[in-house]
């Protein structure tokens, strides 16, 4: 290997304004060690570490600052990504018990009635990888199309309340993709540097497309961050009605893919397996773009977020602040948790967030 001919010490990467556990935990010592591994379809260490490398930090979010390149990054790689996960997921040891699934909206209290005077619109989505090909940094041209043109296919097979269609970016026009931007249905064009880092974006857009319902309630993103996003959405405070969406059509999709013989990259340990390690285990975040003019500028309103388990990003998606108090507040967890805890935590803690927001407003300005 190229990279060979120098001693590890002068291929270590410079972390020294990456102030955090994540560059921590690649010693020189380790980086020496693992450097010379690869998986089977030729996925190496620096190719895992260099978003993290080139990206030391994000204003709105704390990144992992890694990628897995496939399946076998995770068990090949599991000296570094090991303490990353642990760290990322409140403490999930190596050894942690297997993770859990819950997917009946039975188990969920509540969340049907989120008042839509706060709540603008509800969202929970999630990710699965298709076993047997690279995930996206590591996808090839070729694999990249064969998902596509798999996803599309079996997503076709979807029927009754869920038939939809399936559009590829190269086939729609740039004000057909700007509204489905502006309407928060589509992923972001590769503007962001993690996802240029990563080596997500190759090839934009060959490959990428989205498939939605008609009525823009269930959609499924191919070949963004992941092979797969799945999305269920609506305008309102009915997360309830969103969650059991997503209880259907998800397992829907589980079982078309079967009939194709093809499964999700899945262990018992890890859950559902991703590109990025954050989102390891469920893939789910559920949250809910909601008004807080008084609560988000409160000194406190990151530690009552922080109490809650739950985090904030601007309705423009995750590179964007909040406008005019608008918030996307949703779930911080997503491993060791099932799907229905995860919606819970946020039902309840949107709740709770709408009460002090209604307080806060009759308190005098403070000066
Ligand atoms: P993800 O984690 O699913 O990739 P991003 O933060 O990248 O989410 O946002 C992707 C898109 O989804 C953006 O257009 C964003 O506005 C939209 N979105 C996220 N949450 C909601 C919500 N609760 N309601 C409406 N749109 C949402
Ligand atoms: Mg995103």
């Amino acid at each position: 290997m190229l990279k060979s001919r120098y001693p590890a010490e002068e291929e270590y990467p410079d972390l020294s304004s990456h102030n955090n556990h994540k560059a921590k935990v690649l010693t020189p010592e380790l980086y020496e060690k693992l450097r010379d591994k690869a998986t089977p379809s030729g996925f190496t260490l620096d190719d895992i570490i260099q978003t993290g490398v080139d990206n030391p930090g994000h204003p709105f979010i704390m990144t992992v600052g890694r990628v897995a390149g496939d399946e076998e990054s995770y068990e090949v790689f599991k000296e570094l990504f090991g303490p990353i996960i642990e760290d990322q997921h409140g403490g999930y040891k190596p050894s942690a018990v297997p993770h859990k699934t819950d997917l009946n909206p039975d188990h969920l209290r509540g969340g049907e009635d989120l008042d839509p005077n706060y709540v603008l619109s509800s969202r929970v989505r999630t990710v699965r990888s298709i076993r047997g090909f690279c995930l996206p940094p590591h996808c090839s041209r070729g694999e990249c199309r064969a998902i596509e043109k798999l996803s599309a296919e079996a997503l076709a097979s979807l029927e009754g309340d869920l038939n939809g269609k399936y559009y590829a970016l190269e086939n729609i026009t740039e004000q057909e993709q700007q509204q489905l931007l502006d309407e928060h249905f589509l992923f972001d064009k590769p503007v962001s540097p993690l996802l240029l880092a990563s080596g997500m974006a190759g090839d934009w857009p060959d490959g990428r497309g989205i498939w939605h319902d008609d009525n823009k309630t269930f959609l499924v993103w191919i070949t963004e961050e992941d092979h797969l996003r799945v999305i269920s959405m609506q305008k309102g405070g009915n997360t309830k009605e969103v969650f059991t969406r997503f209880c259907t059509g998800l397992p829907q999709i589980e079982t078309i893919f079967k009939t194709k013989n093809r499964e999700f990259m899945w262990n018992s340990h890890l859950g559902y397996i991703l590109t990025c390690p954050s989102k390891l285990g469920t893939g789910l975040r559920a949250g809910v773009h909601i008004k807080l003019p008084h609560l988000g500028k409160h000194v406190k309103f990151g530690e009552v977020l922080k109490k809650l388990r739950l985090q904030k990003r601007g309705p423009g998606g995750v590179d964007m602040a909040a406008v005019g108090g608008v918030f996307d507040i949703s779930n911080v967890d997503q491993l060791a948790f099932s799907e229905v805890e995860l919606v819970q935590m946020v039902v309840d803690g949107v709740k709770l967030l709408i009460e002090m927001e209604k307080r806060l407003a009759l308190m005098p300005a403070q000066k």
